[in-house]
């Protein structure tokens, strides 16, 4: 009996091309995860090895960079698109809030820094704004806008609905749908975070 032929492996760099520019953090090939939509500046790329995800059009390791140094220079907090929330919620995870340019995971910004000679020292799970962040994004859901609920409380920026009756709506959605939100949030966040994968870290980054 003959065995079967191994399944061929394919490079992810053979993947790589004009619609699949290389990620600012690893080199690797971006490819596409959400469409352009209301309130992003363009289409969503992901990378399938360090996890970064790009809104629009990469740039290079020096403006990816530059963004997460407004996160901090030493200590940053990230919205994890590694997380189980942004696995979950895909084009509604809450994580993707206007402007935002780059959608960091741990790995990525591990590769970021040693641009700067620096290492990720500690990695924690930040319950409070994590359980948050899954709320909100089981919420988006619900509602035609994007953090509606979260921007209420001043906690970022909302993608609004386009029409007033819909955004009447969602506020009516968002007062109703809050709690049981919350219920089912919780424990999900902490399932998430027992495994690794907790919608926001808090990162330490020291000088090598
Ligand atoms: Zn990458």
């Amino acid at each position: 009996m003959s065995t079967p032929p191994s399944k061929p492996v394919v490079p992810l760099e053979a993947g790589a091309g004009p619609d699949n520019p290389p990620c600012p953090a690893c080199g690797e090939p971006l490819f596409g995860w959400i469409d352009s939509r209301p309130g992003l500046a363009g289409p969503v790329r992901r990378c399938e090895s360090c996890g970064l995800g790009v809104v629009g059009e990469p740039g290079g390791t020096d403006e990816a960079l530059a963004c997460l140094r407004e996160l901090g220079s030493d200590s940053a907090r990230i919205a994890n698109r590694a997380g189980f929330s942004a696995w979950i919620g895909g084009a509604g995870w809450a994580g993707l809030e206007p402007q935002t340019r780059y959608l960091f995971t741990e790995e990525a910004v591990r590769r970021l820094v040693a641009n700067r000679d620096q290492v990720v020292s500690r990695a924690r799970w930040s319950p409070g704004t994590g359980v948050a962040l899954m709320w909100q994004t089981i919420l988006n859901g619900c509602t035609f806008g994007r953090n509606i609920a979260l921007a209420t409380l001043g906690q970022g920026k909302a993608v609004p609905a386009t029409r007033p009756w819909q955004r009447r709506l969602d506020l009516v959605i968002s007062a109703l749908a809050a709690v049981p939100a919350f219920l089912i949030a919780v424990p999900l966040e902490l399932l998430a975070a027992a495994c690794g994968r907790g919608s926001v870290l808090t990162l330490r980054m020291d000088l090598l």
